[in-house]
């Protein structure tokens, strides 16, 4: 109950308004929409982000291929020229006779290769003692290349180009190593990056030398090294830095450079993507590109992904709201109903609490619920009621037999209807017409019972008084007559006797004309209480009229009658005096005949009381049998 407390306060106390229940439903939908969102695009970014690695990957092993097969085809080329120098008759002929013609055409060969490759920057013929023979030459930037004369050539037997590659079978070739070019011992400034390559000469078997070419490494490198979306870095053996995307870092063997950097490619190793030159190069040099995927390369792929995740969430969102309004329109109709409807049932749950005087109680009679009608007629609080039996409600007089006739249907889980006498808080009495019924539950155990009522009360006073005489309470004229035509039918049809006993007060006039007729009223009222008060169950008492009563004996004989006359005549004369005077009663007593109407009875019973005013009141008269008693008369 605690749980949503926060829910239901916000809801308020009143069931929700269809305003509110179209904002809930409403709000939970976005809430779910966004949730929804967030999670696909949640789900799309990673495996966005695993695809872009993916797509590195592949970027990169197109990279290597593409790259490797490039300096695959230049090797190719250059190691085509050394051989086709080396292999060519012209070379044959020379070598057989080195005749100056002969030179010449050879310088005129060596021309026409350096000048149909660009990057060439020298071509040689080297003889077997390492001295050059045939030198053509390209300087930087010239388009021409031009033959060295004689008078330049040069002995280059203790190079190292010359001593490792004089020892090549036919058909080998010699690859150097990627350095900068030195001349005469001296590094050639702006620096000149340069690549050699050599094969032997052999005529008939024997070494006659090399043919070696000097070619610009720059455009070789410059194509290694140039990869879109990845800085490349260009690293021999020994972890020096031939190329990097810093121009400024480049050649580290060579050029002075913070000698930090080759640590930090060597510390970074790790994230590098490597491909071997070696194998294709076979300079023994050992040279690796390096690559790593370019910061903004990586930015551009994740923005994409990024807008990517963004739109997909912002599309989801945006669908969620007509959702959500679609899916509220039905609940929250469907609100209205349901707060109608509990509108309709609370007013008349509010009318039968107001006018149907009901409660509910359970198994052990306890009161669980009582209705504002039944607290008004009672008088009782909800809180004095609650917990209490209905004995509390109850009058004392209530018939022992009503009580046991409610216990017994109860027992057996019937319904019981019928009239209860109650008490009020204030000691009013009240009657009402109840239905009490057990509650059970599908095995029929008793859960706890129903009381319905319905206030009887002013019906019970007008029965009663209908019955009664005013003034002192015993049965009216009506009512006797009622009871005496009783008496006489069952007399008839079952013979059971019953007599009258007629009562007059003595000299009542003078008691109204000295005391008044209130007390007159009053003597009415005690002898009728004493009368009441000396005569079993079963004798009917009323008031005959003015200051007569009378009194039916059921089943009894004229002289039982009779007896009891006299005991109700000494009782009366005994009663304290209430005007300051003996109050007497005289009496006449008589028995039903068979053969007699009711009229003659009552002309014999008023005969007889005639016979006890006239012999001296204050006596009883049989219609039959002799006077009882004939005290002195009263003064
Ligand atoms: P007796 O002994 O011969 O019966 O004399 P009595 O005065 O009793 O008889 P009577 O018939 O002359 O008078 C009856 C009186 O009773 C007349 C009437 O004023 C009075 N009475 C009748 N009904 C009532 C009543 O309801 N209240 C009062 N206070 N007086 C009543
Ligand atoms: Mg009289
Ligand atoms: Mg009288």
């Amino acid at each position: 109950m605690h749980r949503f407390q926060w829910l239901n306060r916000w809801l308020g106390e009143e069931i929700l308004t269809k305003r509110r229940s179209y904002l809930l439903v409403s709000g939970c939908f976005i809430l779910f929409g966004a949730a929804v969102a967030l999670l696909s695009s949640f789900i799309h970014y990673r495996m966005q982000s695993s695809s872009i690695e993916a797509s590195i990957d592949q970027r990169f092993a197109q990279l290597r291929e593409l790259k490797l097969g490039e300096l695959d085809r230049r090797l190719h080329d250059l190691d085509g020229l050394v051989t086709a120098l080396a292999e060519n008759p012209l070379m044959t002929e020379y070598l057989l006779a080195p005749t100056a013609e002969r030179l010449e055409a050879l310088q005129h060969l060596f021309t026409l290769v350096a000048r149909s490759h660009e990057e060439l920057m020298q071509v040689r013929y080297l003889d077997r003692s390492g001295m050059e023979r045939v030198r053509v030459d390209r300087a930087r930037g010239a388009a021409e290349p031009v033959v060295v004369g004689d008078s330049l050539l040069q002995d280059k037997g203790h190079r190292y180009y010359f001593q490792e590659s004089r020892g090549l079978a036919a058909g080998q070739f010699w690859h150097s190593r990627l350095d900068l070019n030195r001349e005469r011992g001296q590094l050639e400034l702006p620096i000149r990056p340069t690549f050699r390559v050599a094969t032997p000469v052999y005529l008939d078997n024997f070494f006659a030398g090399i043919v070696i070419l000097n070619t610009e490494a720059d455009t070789m490198l410059e194509a290694l090294s140039r990869a879109p979306d990845f800085d490349a870095f260009l690293v021999d053996g020994d972890g020096e830095v031939l190329i990097s995307p810093d121009p400024q870092l480049r050649w580290s063997r060579y050029l002075d450079h913070d000698p930090s950097f080759k640590e930090r490619v060597a510390d970074a190793e790790e994230s590098f993507y490597r491909f071997d030159l070696e194998p294709l190069l076979k300079n023994g040099e050992s040279l690796q590109v390096l690559m790593v995927p370019r910061e903004e390369a990586l930015q551009r792929l994740m923005h994409a992904n990024t807008l990517a995740a963004l739109m997909i969430a912002a599309s989801v969102i945006l669908i969620s709201f007509p959702l959500a309004w679609l899916a509220a329109v039905i609940p929250a109709a469907l609100q209205q109903r349901l707060q109608d409807t509990l509108t309709k049932l609370r007013s008349s749950t509010d009318t039968l609490d107001t006018h149907v005087i009901s409660s509910s109680t359970d198994a052990q009679g306890r009161i669980t619920h009582v209705s504002g009608a039944l607290c008004r007629i009672s008088g009782y609080k909800p809180w004095e009621l609650l917990g209490q039996t209905h004995k509390r409600l109850r009058h004392p007089d209530a018939s022992a037999e009503v009580v046991e006739q409610i216990r017994a249907a109860m027992a057996e889980g019937r319904s019981w209807r019928g009239e209860l006498k109650q008490l009020s808080r204030q000691g009013e009495t009240y009657w009402v017409n109840t239905v009490i019924t057990p509650k059970l539950d599908r095995e029929g155990q008793v859960l706890g019972y129903t009381e319905v009522s319905a206030d009887v009360t002013d019906r019970k006073a007008l029965e009663k008084m209908s019955v009664t005489d005013d003034l002192t309470g015993v049965f009216n004229r009506r009512r006797l007559d009622q009871r005496l035509e009783e008496a006489m039918e069952s007399f008839l049809r079952y013979r059971q006797p019953f007599s009258v006993i007629l009562l007059d007060l003595d000299r009542f006039k003078s008691i109204n004309d000295t005391e008044g007729h209130q007390a007159g009223d009053a003597v009415l009222v005690q002898v009728a209480q004493c009368l009441k008060e000396n005569l079993r169950k079963v004798d009917h008492l009323g008031r005959w009229g003015g200051e007569e009563f009378l009194v039916i004996c059921l089943e009894t004989e004229e002289l039982g009658a009779a007896q009891l006359a006299e005991k109700l005549r000494g009782r009366v004369a005994s009663l304290p005096q209430p005007v300051g005077r003996t109050v007497t009663v005289s009496i006449g007593v008589a028995q039903a005949k068979p053969d007699e109407k009711l009229n003659q009875l009552f002309r014999r019973v008023d005969a007889a009381l005639y016979r006890s005013k006239h012999e001296g009141r204050n006596r009883v008269s049989r219609s039959q049998g002799p006077l009882l008693r004939s005290p002195s008369a009263p003064g």
